[in-house]
């Protein structure tokens, strides 16, 4: 075989693989103990009734023969490209057109193949810590270099420090990128960039002809007005910006899978449109998300399913400000739990893992270690609010006993 060195290349194992493998071990010798797990990102309430109902129509549609649908349009059905472009964007005075709305599967894989457009020597910036999807996707591409085992960066990759020192708000680089990867926000430490924060990195990409590639994944999560909930409602990002959007934390879809990126038409340089290429590569390689799953999407946006999912954005916030104040209450030093699902905590003297390994050994709490998003996510660790408010409580409790050892 000749295969993709750049594979290769990445190190260990994903994150959770190996966190799933810790846990399995300790659960193995210890069955009695009961873990608590606020790990992993993965939503824990069951799908919303207005949302199921659409389900259940649209499987029922294809079922028969006059209503039954097949390939779906590879950019996604005009039902709900035209809705998305009113009610996430228009509505907020951003001047998006539903011919700039690409339905996916989830925005995972928007983030991870959208790399696939820029040259292989195009430099990446990304926060650090951050969602590592943006970082290994680009080595596996072969953009990243060569990676430090010891300060764990790679070697062409841009890293802009998100730490307590900075208030968790990057810095523009020294070095000028062609693709900036901004998680707003952020995942894993839950903190935001306000619009101003933002306007500052929208004019440095438009001065230096970068891209701005922007995940809104959590932007159901943001409470705090200063914080926009789109990039494009700060002006000049219809230039520079791409976002993308998920199903998954706002309405549960992450095992039901669909998301959607956003290309404004105005993304151009010599060599071509941005919009056009994505749109060239959804034909050639993706043929649509499902008709059932938009549907579904679509019931999103209905007055039902909005209340009832805005119900359960709230249940996960109560719980991350429960995790929040409790903590801070315990005397840990946290960020996050206001405009995030995700409460980011300084484990002090102790690395990530070893906080890790304490806090599964003595307070059979699973967390994740932050090193595991990035050099800077070192000394620090994520709770998530996905847990059940019951579950949550109870860790929480757990964390305090732990601190007064
Ligand atoms: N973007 C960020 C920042 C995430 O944290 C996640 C999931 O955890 C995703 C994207 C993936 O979203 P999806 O389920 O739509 O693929």
């Amino acid at each position: 075989m000749k295969l993709n060195g750049y594979y290769q290349k990445l190190p260990g194992s994903y994150l959770f693989s190996t966190i799933g493998n810790k846990v399995k071990a300790f659960q193995d010798e210890n069955p009695e103990v009961e873990l608590i797990r606020l790990g992993i990102g993965d939503v824990t309430l069951p799908i919303a009734p207005a949302i199921i109902k659409a389900l259940h129509e649209a499987v029922d549609e294809m079922g028969n023969g006059s209503t039954f649908h097949g390939y779906a349009p590879d950019l996604g059905y005009s039902f709900l490209r035209e809705t998305i472009a009113q009610e996430d964007y228009q509505k907020r005075n951003c001047p998006i057109e539903a011919d700039e709305i690409f339905i996916s599967d989830g925005a995972k894989s928007d983030c991870g193949n959208i790399q696939e457009l820029f040259a292989t020597d195009a430099k990446i910036a990304v926060c650090d810590p951050v969602y590592p999807v943006y970082v290994d996707s680009n080595v596996m591409a072969g953009r990243a270099g060569e990676y430090d085992p010891v300060s764990g960066t790679w070697s062409n990759v841009i890293y802009l420090p998100c730490v307590r020192e900075n208030n968790f708000i990057p810095e523009l680089p020294k070095e000028r990128p062609d693709l900036i990867y901004l998680c707003n926000p952020n995942n894993p430490t839950g903190t935001t960039l306000t619009k101003e924060q933002l306007k500052v990195w929208v004019d440095y990409a438009k001065a230096k002809e970068a891209v701005i590639l922007y995940d809104a994944a959590y932007e159901a999560y943001i409470t705090d007005p200063d914080v926009p909930h789109s990039i494009y409602e700060v002006d000049g990002a219809r230039s520079c910006a791409v976002e993308f959007r998920s199903f998954s934390k706002n309405a549960g879809f992450t095992g039901v899978r669909l998301g959607f990126t956003v290309i404004p038409k105005e993304i151009t340089s010599k060599e071509g449109s941005l919009h056009d290429m994505w749109a060239r590569r959804h034909g050639t390689k993706y043929n649509g998300a499902p008709y059932i799953q938009q549907k579904a999407g679509l019931a999103v946006y209905s007055e039902e399913g909005r209340r009832e999912v805005g119900e359960q954005v709230s249940y996960y916030m109560r719980n991350a400000r429960a995790i929040y104040e409790g903590l801070t209450e315990a005397g840990y030093e946290a960020v996050g739990g206001i405009n995030s699902p995700y409460v980011w905590l300084h484990t002090g003297t102790l690395t990530s893992w070893e906080f890790f390994d304490q806090l599964l050994t003595k307070a059979y709490v699973v967390g994740t270690p932050g090193s595991g998003f990035g050099p800077s996510g070192e000394h620090y660790f994520r709770l998530t609010g996905f847990g059940t408010y019951e579950n949550t409580v109870r860790a929480v409790e757990r964390m305090k006993r732990l601190k007064r050892l």
